[in-house]
């Protein structure tokens, strides 16, 4: 993570409109968004994914948008979602063997953010939320694929928990994601050890009472939180691109007797594909995250924020001449 004052600057930035428009603006930006994001319509996604399916990694898709306050726009990112996973039960007929069946570690995925899907809304957003999720993971349960749930910032923890919990009644292979660098989330491991759930160190600005601040700190909470998940009964998702956390969780898994296919490792596209494809010839798991979509400011931001020579590569494309 970027130490110092550029991240927390970069993660406020990723929330300004202003900064948004300024940014969008930029010739040299997309090239840089291309290196994240998948592109900007379904078929640019379908055609990414592609390739990564035919080398042996999963794939997680998510369709980038965030904070709706808009019920129209929820409408229509449901709606964008239940295209996705038509198009991808077509696409699916393409893979065969034991890549199509419907398993915790089924080569398809959907990543759903629930503040894109309306949990933001003033009124009813919670249950416009879990509404709107449910109607995502019944399409998506009839086009074999899984379901995870996305963590945004801590004031939306306790709802997107509760959201997760009412619909693992109907659709227990439901994932979520845990962050690490929440002080809380230690428990919260304990509470859902049993189930899938992907860890990772936490991508936003949160405030010291709420979440630890040094990177130290974060990498010795995620060591910990990987160890309760891999001591576990559930199904760990290892979202992390850090060689020493991937270290460790091949070691806990030796040491809780979990073999290669009782958890998988998890990277965002675009970062560290080298390592992707040397986990997955090692006999791992290795899940793809594959944004896409045309709102993907606040994504991109929290990138460029989480490493500085990406923030570099960035300044330097803006350099004129
Ligand atoms: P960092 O602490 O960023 O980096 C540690 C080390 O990893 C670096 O020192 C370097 O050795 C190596 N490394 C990292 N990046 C690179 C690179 N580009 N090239 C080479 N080496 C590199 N966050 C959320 O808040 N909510 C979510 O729902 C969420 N979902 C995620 C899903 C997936 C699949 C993944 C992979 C991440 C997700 N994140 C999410 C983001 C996550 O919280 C971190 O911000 C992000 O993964 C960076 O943390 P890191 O563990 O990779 O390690």
């Amino acid at each position: 993570m970027t130490n110092g004052l550029l991240r927390p600057a970069m993660l406020a930035a990723a929330r300004s409109a202003r900064l948004e428009r300024t940014v969008r603006r930029m010739p040299s930006t997309r090239r840089l968004v291309d290196r994240f994001v998948a592109g900007d319509t379904e078929e640019q996604a379908i055609a990414a994914a592609t390739p990564l399916l035919e080398s042996g990694r999963r794939i997680s898709i998510d369709y980038l948008g965030e904070d709706t306050t808009d019920i129209g726009q929820a409408r229509a990112t449901v709606k964008h979602y239940l295209e996705l996973l038509s198009a991808l039960a077509h696409a699916q007929a393409a893979f065969s063997g034991d890549q199509t069946a419907v398993t915790p570690a089924g080569p398809l995925e959907v990543s759903l953010k629930l503040s894109a899907l309306g949990q933001a809304l003033p009124r009813d957003g919670h249950r416009i939320a879990l509404d709107h999720a449910a109607e995502i993971c019944a399409a998506a349960q009839a086009a074999a694929a899984m379901v995870t749930i996305d963590a945004e910032d801590h004031t939306t923890t306790d709802s997107t928990l509760s959201i997760v919990r009412e619909l693992r009644g109907e659709f227990p292979d439901l994932g979520t994601v845990l962050q690490a660098y929440l002080k809380r989330t230690e428990a919260d491991c304990q509470e859902l050890a049993g189930s899938r759930i992907r860890l990772c160190k936490g991508a936003y600005r949160e405030p010291a009472d709420v979440a630890y601040q040094r990177r130290a700190e974060v990498d010795e909470a995620y060591l910990r939180c990987l160890r309760i998940l891999m001591a576990g009964e559930g199904y760990p998702m290892v979202a992390t691109h850090d060689p020493r956390m991937i270290d460790a969780a091949q070691r806990y898994a030796r040491e809780t007797g979990r073999d290669t296919g009782d958890f998988e490792f998890q990277m965002l596209h675009g970062i560290r594909d080298d390592e992707q494809r040397r986990l997955v010839k090692a006999g791992h798991r290795l899940r793809v995250y594959l944004p896409y979509g045309d709102q993907w400011y606040g994504y991109f931001m929290r990138r460029l924020a989480e490493r500085p020579a990406n923030l570099v590569f960035f300044l330097r494309a803006l350099r004129p001449g």
